[in-house]
């Protein structure tokens, strides 16, 4: 499943709104919902969609310096 196709069914598990992929080092490392200003992570591969696990947006930049953004449809 690439990432187009999780961005798809993908929401944010607290406002159900949509997610954006964060890319580092050329693979997709997260899933930000801007409503809520978190980021949800991908471990092992596999994304963590639970409220208790997300990050603060703030946080993941600073470690992700020069990460990038793939919203819907340009994945
Ligand atoms: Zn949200």
């Amino acid at each position: 499943m690439n990432t187009e196709e999780l961005l798809r069914l993908l929401a944010c598990p607290r406002c159900l709104g949509d997610l954006g992929a964060l890319e580092s080092d050329g693979q997709t490392a997260g899933f930000a919902c801007d409503a809520c200003a978190v980021v949800y992570p991908v471990r092992e591969r596999i994304p963590v969609m639970l409220v208790e696990e997300a990050i603060p947006r703030d946080q993941w930049d600073r470690q992700h310096p020069g990460g990038r953004e793939l919203t819907r449809g340009e994945a």
